[in-house]
């Protein structure tokens, strides 16, 4: 971590932790922001999110919004039917059953409409300043298993076991740092081993095709 740590400095860093930075971390905008961003190029998730929250800013301005008017507001957002219709839920659940704030704990926060592990533990990173959660999307998910941190084959089974492997001080970095890496460096498919600062310290585990040097 601390070799990823100088690796990634200077780097583009992803569309959450801009949104989270340009927002001074605030909880709403995080949390749809990153319902928005799954599967959805770092780009297009953040002008999606330009767009919305300049229409409306907070959940009971948003709710008020009709499902389509958030269809057309987010599109080009992969499946933006079905994440307009989360916004929305997410948006009225908030005003009716949490008094228009996103509530502060992990497990109230899974309960709203299309809220996963991932957005939740980002939220509480991000935008709650926990030193006791860690974010897994795929990129955390596929670099922690090459790193051979663990050895699995879901995302959620990945947070519980990287809870056991990983020094606590690192949980609120290894999403940044690894998803960071991911989009760079250690990409899905050929990632760039040979351009690879941390290569001496990473087993590549499962890697079969490396991409090709750019020096
Ligand atoms: S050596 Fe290859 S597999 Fe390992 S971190 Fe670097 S790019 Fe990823």
């Amino acid at each position: 971590m601390r070799g990823l740590s100088l690796a990634i400095d200077g780097m583009e860093l992803p569309a959450i932790e801009k949104i989270s930075e340009s927002q001074a971390e605030d909880p709403f905008q995080v949390l749809i922001a990153t319902l928005l961003s799954a599967r959805t190029q770092d780009a297009t998730t953040l002008a999606a999110s330009t767009r919305l929250f300049r229409r409306a800013r907070t959940p009971r301005t948003m709710a008020t919004l009709s499902v389509k008017e958030i269809e057309q507001l987010i599109y080009p957002v992969s499946f933006f039917r079905n994440k307009a219709r989360f916004v929305k839920g997410t948006c009225e659940a908030l005003v009716h059953d949490h008094g228009g704030k996103v509530p502060t704990s992990l497990d109230e926060m899974v309960t709203l409409p299309g809220v996963g592990r991932k957005t939740a533990n980002l939220v509480m990173i991000l935008a709650y300043r926990s030193q006791r959660n860690i974010c897994v999307d795929t990129h955390v998910h596929r670099i922690a298993n090459r790193f051979g941190w663990v050895k699995t084959t879901l995302p959620e089974q990945t947070e519980r076991a990287l809870y056991e492997s990983t020094d606590a001080r690192w949980w609120p970095y290894i999403n940044l740092y690894l998803v960071t890496w991911g989009q760079n460096v250690c990409r899905p498919v050929y990632p760039r081993c040979g351009d690879c600062a941390i290569s001496a310290v990473c087993p590549r585990i499962g890697v079969q095709k490396v991409g090709k040097s750019r020096s």
